[in-house]
């Protein structure tokens, strides 16, 4: 199927006069220029784990399709339980058992044994759960009063058919996968997953597994970033990596761009002499390259090549991880056609202390301790990667100054919410 238009070459451009860009700031930039950049296309629900519905989802059948039992019990007439009883009913011939309905119609003055899921049969008004009784020669006693429809599901009371079950959108867990199934929709549409093409560049960045130059070090952000985003649902494509050299990378780029939907790099995206990337995506006329206020992050070079929007994150490690959690995931998500999501944080007490100045947003890399509390790694380094596998999340202090102390509420990103 068709894919919609690719987005415009100034998509990215910030309004002069800034200096640097506060985070929600530039989120909210994002928000507002992107749109989904995938086609549609019909999958069964045993291939829908991740993807994005692309229309609202609308029930088949009604969950529960029928009044059915809640427990396995005995039927009656709400008129031959009237009051508090005490009260004593002959069985009637007969039971509703899941998959075994039982047919007829109750008869006046009559209970019915009913099990668990049983379809509740005509004449049935309300049920009693069967340890609330006494049974003894196809009789049954128990005790008032009975409401009705005790113990009963009523048809649809959970999705009635021709509701809308799921909207367009939505990102389908394996949960859904059971809401779906039991309201008969065994296809649904979704969006084409979004192919995000991951790009090292850097004269000493060496693939691991290769022997490093002394001069060299491995090459620690593809690997992080390319199971990153198998990990968000979307397809890694892996583009290697390139030296410092613009005709290079331009021929990458040019590959890149007809492979992806996105394109994440990282290294050279600040103003240096080596910085190849900002500098070419500077010719083409569409980069724009934010200064963001956060640490760790400096410059994020955000550009448009072929239609194809570009993110040239940091080349540390750990601000190249942060930056993709922080801009990439949801940028990512509004191309492949989800909602726009706010990471949902969590107030814990800090288990530690920290000064910070006004004017940037800081994310520490954290863990929860036993106590509950949010404890921060012992370096705020941006090359201790070793940090970031301590982590199980970041702790989020606000644009302004801060003074924490231990035991002060601090706004906790666990990394499975990115
Ligand atoms: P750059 O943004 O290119 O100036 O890189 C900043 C720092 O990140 C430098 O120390 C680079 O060597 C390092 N770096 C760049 N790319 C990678 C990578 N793929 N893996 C590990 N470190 C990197
Ligand atoms: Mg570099």
């Amino acid at each position: 199927m068709i894919a919609p238009p690719p987005l415009k070459n100034d998509c990215f451009s910030l309004p002069p006069g800034h200096h640097w860009t506060p985070v929600d700031e530039a989120l909210e930039t994002l928000r507002a220029r992107l749109r989904p950049v995938v086609g549609l296309t019909p999958v069964g629900l045993n291939d829908a784990l991740g993807r994005i519905l692309a229309e609202d989802v609308r029930a088949l059948r009604s969950n529960p399709p029928y009044a059915n039992s809640a427990v396995d019990g005995y039927g009656m007439r709400m008129a031959d339980v009237e009051g508090d009883g005490p009260f004593a009913l002959p069985l009637a011939d007969g039971r509703a058992a899941a998959g075994q309905p039982f047919g007829g119609t109750l008869t006046e003055g009559h209970a019915l044994r009913i099990l668990t899921g049983a379809m509740v049969p005509e004449g049935v008004e309300t049920i009693i759960l069967e340890e609330d009784t006494r049974v003894e020669a196809r009789q049954i006693a128990f005790h008032g009063p009975l409401k009705p429809f005790s113990n009963m599901r009523e048809a649809g009371e959970d999705v009635a058919e021709g509701e809308i079950a799921l909207p367009k959108g939505h990102r389908i867990y394996a949960q859904d996968l059971a809401l779906l199934a039991a309201l008969g929709i065994a296809e649904i549409p979704v969006f084409e997953r979004l192919r995000i093409g991951v790009l090292s560049t850097g004269d000493e960045v060496v693939p691991v597994g290769a022997k490093a130059e002394p001069h060299q070090i491995y090459d620690a952000n593809r690997p992080m970033l390319l199971a990153q985003i198998a990990a968000w649902g979307f397809v890694p494509v892996d583009l290697g990596q390139v030296s410092d050299d613009r005709e290079a990378l331009q021929t990458r780029f040019d590959q890149a761009s007809e492979r992806c939907d996105m394109i994440l790099t990282s290294g050279g995206a600040s103003a240096g002499d080596e910085d190849h990337v900002s500098k070419l995506l500077q010719d083409t006329g569409s980069l724009s390259l934010w200064r963001m206020a956060m640490k760790p992050g400096r410059p994020l070079a955000l550009a448009v090549w072929n239609g194809v929007p570009v993110f040239g994150l940091p080349g540390n490690p750990v601000a190249a991880f942060v930056c993709a959690l922080v801009f990439a995931a949801p940028a990512a998500r509004v191309l492949a056609g989800a909602d726009w999501c706010t990471v949902q944080g969590f107030a814990v007490p800090a288990a530690f202390a920290k000064r910070k100045k006004a004017g940037r947003r800081e994310y520490l890399r954290a863990q929860i301790n036993s106590d509950g509390a949010a404890e921060v790694f012992k370096s705020e380094g941006s090359g201790r990667i070793s940090g970031l596998s301590w982590a199980t999340g970041l702790v989020q202090l606000d644009d302004g100054a801060r003074t924490v102390e231990p035991g002060d509420p601090v706004t906790f990103l666990p990394f499975a919410a990115f």
